[in-house]
């Protein structure tokens, strides 16, 4: 078996790969052993992950809605009790989420001597108009799910994915995603519902969605001598209601504002799929 990053020998991988991280929500859409060696996973944990997990409206994000890492821990958020800074935690204990501050003496003796004052202590609040901006934080990250996202798409299929290895279409975004190398890889990215969208089932049921993504080729296709090379092939993610598109073949986004404009903005994940929450963001 080989890497899907690296194209080394990746048998004695002994980690399974997320492909959304658990620290934004995901337990389950995860590509087995010897997808990505361990190596690789290591590497994009902390040099591709990471570094868009702490970005400070993720860390927002996960603390106020809950979502535990893979070692079941939250962000930690700096607070405030009328003008001295406080530490804000979040634990688990027992399978409840408890939060915590960490009390500086200063505040300690305040209350002692002020017992009857009114108090407010406040957080930073994760809000539906931070967004990630461009920049090879968010595409090289978008790019790692979206080459998992292909791997795990085509797993069902024998050779597919020493098919998806070979083939050099899917080098620069391989190269993008583990090496940095083209530095630059523009997504596109808006909000397509607020992060607090409470969706209802045919039973009644309310449910919120996590992630959910696609993918979309918008039919253009090249031919290198007689055989046609699939220039555009664009994933499509909603991660908590922000919309993320990368096209896989290519560092440019024309294609997808092209069908945007010709699908009247709607999204690709719910357009012309017969379903009631068909919608226009
Ligand atoms: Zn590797």
């Amino acid at each position: 078996m080989r890497c899907l990053f690296c194209k080394e020998d990746s048998s004695s991988a002994k980690s399974i790969e997320h492909i959304i991280p658990e620290s934004l929500g995901n337990k389950t859409l995860t590509l087995p052993r010897g997808y990505v060696c361990d190596k690789c996973n290591n590497y994009l944990a902390r040099e591709v992950e990471k570094p868009f997990l702490e970005r400070e409206d993720m860390r927002l994000l996960r603390f106020q809605e809950d979502i535990p890492s893979k070692k079941n821990k939250f962000p930690l958020l700096e607070g405030n009790w009328d003008g001295i800074p406080v530490e804000v935690k979040k634990e688990i204990h027992n399978g409840e989420v408890i939060p915590s501050i960490g009390m500086p003496p200063e505040l300690l003796v305040k209350i002692l001597l002020h017992p009857q004052e009114h108090y407010q202590m406040t957080v930073p609040a994760y809000t539906d108009v931070l967004l990630p901006p461009q920049g090879s934080i968010t595409s090289r990250f978008i790019g790692k799910i979206a080459l998992e996202a292909l791997a795990h798409k085509l797993s069902s299929l024998d050779d597919s994915l020493d098919q998806l290895i070979d083939d050099k279409q899917f080098d620069p975004i391989r190269n993008h995603v583990r090496r940095g190398s083209p530095r630059a890889w523009p997504c596109h990215i808006r909000r397509i519902y607020s992060h607090r969208k409470s969706w209802i089932d045919s039973d009644g049921e309310t449910y919120q969605i996590i992630h959910e993504s696609d993918f979309l080729m918008p039919g253009i296709t090249k031919y290198d001598g007689q055989n046609p090379v699939q220039a555009e092939l664009y994933f499509i993610v909603a991660l908590w209601g922000m919309e993320f598109a990368i096209n896989l073949g290519g560092p440019c986004i024309e294609g997808y504002q092209a069908w945007l404009k010709e699908h009247d903005n709607a999204s690709p994940l719910y357009f012309g799929k017969n379903d009631p929450k068909s919608m226009k963001p």
